[in-house]
């Protein structure tokens, strides 16, 4: 079944749709992102050009860092994505806040990142790749000045 994929923030004012559809979602469990998100941070990562928005008058950005910036609702404040703005060829990667899509119905939790950073009071049950900060600076080929994302 292959549904198009739209999303938007809570009280609508932004809306996107995907150009493609998801493989499924992955949780990040950096201080940065359990800020941002307000808990626990879902998203789908989309390639640079793979959302079209719809509807963004109200959509602000937020320079999180030297290297990404987060992007949500000035109206009802949603969080929406985290978005890398280094140069380069993963310019404009980002990864959109699951929980803005108005369905996730078949889509999974496919991996979890930043697994050391995990407080101990939650976990997601089942198996799936799970990588520590080390392992995902490693394989972005990076290295920060300091913090996460
Ligand atoms: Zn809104
Ligand atoms: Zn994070």
């Amino acid at each position: 079944m292959t549904v198009a994929r739209t999303g938007g923030c809570l009280c609508g004012a932004v809306r996107y749709r995907l150009a493609a559809p998801p493989q499924g979602y992955g949780a990040c469990h950096c201080g940065m992102c359990r800020k941002f998100s307000g808990g626990i941070e879902l998203g789908i990562q989309i390639m640079p050009g793979g959302i079209a928005w719809e509807a963004d008058e109200t959509l602000h950005t937020y320079r999180s860092s030297e290297w990404a910036e987060r992007g949500f609702c000035s109206v009802c404040g949603s969080s929406l994505f985290w978005r890398l703005t280094m140069p380069g060829p993963m310019q404009g990667m980002m990864s959109v806040a699951a929980g803005s899509l108005d369905s996730l119905d078949g889509l999974d939790l496919v991996s979890e990142v930043f697994i050391d950073h995990k407080p101990a009071g939650h976990a997601f049950a089942g198996e799936r790749p799970r990588m520590t900060e080390a392992q995902v600076l490693e394989m972005a080929g990076v290295t920060p000045p300091g913090g996460a994302a």
